[in-house]
């Protein structure tokens, strides 16, 4: 039998609409250090339009691959929105990607058009000799643009480009399972891959984003959005605000600890999203130069496992809630969030913010043992994650990729545990955990308890060869400055805090722990650095 219901597609233009309708009075707030510019939804809609209509003009029509290298902005906002809802397609370029790298991703998706921000343009430089399919560059941002002139692409400037545009546009009606976006993987772990959306996957990841036992977004609350808009789609906050109304925070290219401080002082978000290497730094710059974080109902932490001393920390000296939450780009990227059951006494509810959380609404999890069995979720098995619902993704751009899936689940290469409560634990990426003696090591929770440690600032933990155990970990630190802690004593704080045999005899102290282009340890590095001698291993 069928329903009654009308057949309504879930479009990117249904959330812009909605958003200028319902809550055309909220605000995009934008950052530029010295000024805060401030647009409401219905202008945010406009300009949209305005963009759409000049993007048309130039000959950008369904399905054209429209990239943005670009920080988190208004502009940036306008094409999240005008790009997908006139049937074009948004691809977001990692600004930290190195050359090879991008113009693989922009030959691979084969972008006729970016936009690109001022400051960022050397690095689109480097590229465009080598992506023949580029036409043309909207640059946001006064200042010289004649680096690209050698390129042969058209440059436009993007405010005098929509500036006399009409502000509206007849948004495509289009199947809800069409392309809106896409992202690559940002290749911690190997070559990016691309991933596309559909409008239905972004239209229902937001709705899930926002419901109550999510992140409860509704239009007293205003986002502040640090995660950068070319990782994993911001998690969804452009998309999800604009249905509940929430004012956003762009805080463009200030993504340091003082700008940030500043941010929020001035424009008292009640959220923030980011990942836990900004989180970190920021803590640290608010014990010395401390400002009023009673704004924030919450602040969530996704990309890589929170330490316990800095969910603590948050807690204990701002009163900041910290919520973690789990997601890949291939997950658009919401599955899981660790808010606390209701009614959990203090201690308990630290137990429950300390996981990766509990899926929700919408998705699925599981984790699978070797022989492809379904493990049991007592909070033990330990076997490898795997996710399915409407907005992960069933295969990747231009790539087979069979092993990543599993009957219609996705294989995520995380290892993990699920417990009673349906709460999931990362325990650590495949290619991260060290075997030793044919046990494994958890490297995040090695270095999650060495964060732990009043002097250090940062701790990563990779495995190297070993004669007798094959592998065994060597831990790389930052100290914090002034701080003069040993091997030793460091050895000595991990005794009553992990088993025996975790504890690691390799140290090395180094000024910094590279990250990735989204801000995380990057541990390939650290394990080319380890095994071609640039690391001063002491033995201890
Ligand atoms: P990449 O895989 O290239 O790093 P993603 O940003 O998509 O790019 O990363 C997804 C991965 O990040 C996950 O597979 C997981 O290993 C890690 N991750 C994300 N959130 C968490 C979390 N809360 N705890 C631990 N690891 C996390």
């Amino acid at each position: 039998m069928k329903s009654t219901m009308q057949d309504q597609p879930l479009l990117v233009s249904s959330i812009l609409k909605y958003g200028a309708y319902a809550y055309g009075d909220s605000e995009v707030f934008t950052y530029h250090g010295d000024v805060i510019s401030k647009h409401s939804f219905i202008e945010i809609a406009e300009r949209s339009a305005q963009l759409a209509n000049a993007l048309h003009d130039l000959g950008v029509s369904q399905d054209d691959r429209v990239a943005t290298f670009s920080f988190n902005h208004n502009q940036h906002l306008e094409a999240y929105y005008a790009v997908p809802s006139m049937g074009a397609v948004l691809h977001t370029l990692n600004i930290r990607l190195f050359a090879d790298q991008l113009s693989f991703v922009i030959n691979d998706a084969e972008d006729s058009t970016v936009i690109a921000d001022i400051e960022v343009l050397p690095l689109l430089a480097r590229v465009l000799k080598d992506t023949p399919s580029v036409k043309r560059v909207l640059i946001v941002g006064s200042g010289d643009t004649s680096i690209l002139e050698p390129f042969g692409v058209e440059i436009f400037d993007y405010e005098s480009l929509i500036e006399n545009q009409p502000k509206s546009y007849q948004w495509m009606e289009m199947d809800e399972r069409s392309a809106a976006a896409m992202c690559y993987t940002s290749g911690t772990t190997g070559n990016p891959k691309g991933v596309v959306y559909s409008h239905r996957s972004t239209y229902l990841h937001s709705l899930s984003a926002i419901s109550g036992n999510s992140l409860g977004l509704n239009s007293t609350d205003r986002a502040l959005i640090i995660v950068p808009m070319f990782h994993a789609n911001a998690w969804g906050m452009p998309y999800a605000c604009f249905m509940a109304g929430a004012d956003m925070v762009m805080p463009t290219r200030f993504l340091q600890a003082a700008p940030l401080a500043d941010v929020i002082a001035k424009l008292r978000p009640t959220l923030a999203s980011g990942v836990p290497t900004i989180w970190n730094d920021l803590y640290h710059f608010l014990l010395t130069y401390p400002v009023d974080m009673s704004c924030f109902r919450l602040i969530s932490s996704g990309g890589a496992a929170a330490p316990e001393a800095l969910i603590r920390g948050y807690e204990d000296n701002f009163g900041v809630h910290m919520i973690q939450g789990w997601g890949m780009t291939e997950t658009s990227p919401l599955v899981t969030l660790a808010m606390p059951p209701h009614g959990v006494g203090e201690e308990d509810r630290l137990k429950y913010l300390l996981t990766a959380g509990k899926a929700v609404i919408g998705t699925e999890i599981r984790v699978v043992g070797k022989e492809g069995e379904v493990l049991p979720n007592d909070g033990r098995s330990i076997g490898e994650l795997e996710v399915k619902g409407p907005w992960i993704t069933g295969s990747y751009y231009h790539s087979d990729s069979l092993e990543s899936f599993d009957d219609g689940w996705l294989r995520t290469g995380d290892m993990a545990t699920i417990d009673e409560d349906k709460y999931m634990r990362i325990v650590d990426r495949t290619k991260d955990v060290i075997k030793s003696g044919g046990e494994w090591v958890s490297s995040v929770e090695l270095e999650n308890t060495i964060m732990a440690h009043d002097g250090v600032l940062e701790a990563a933990v990779i495995g190297v060869p070993d004669e007798k155990w094959d592998e065994r970990p060597l831990a790389c630190v930052v100290l914090k400055s002034g701080s003069e802690v040993t091997p030793a004593e460091l050895k000595e704080f991990l005794a009553s805090r992990v088993a025996k045999w975790w504890i690691p005899e390799r140290w090395c102290y180094v000024t910094e722990i590279p990250k990735t282009s989204v801000g995380k340890f990057d541990k390939k590095v650290l394990r080319k650095d380890a095994s071609e001698g640039r690391l001063e291993i002491v033995k201890a």
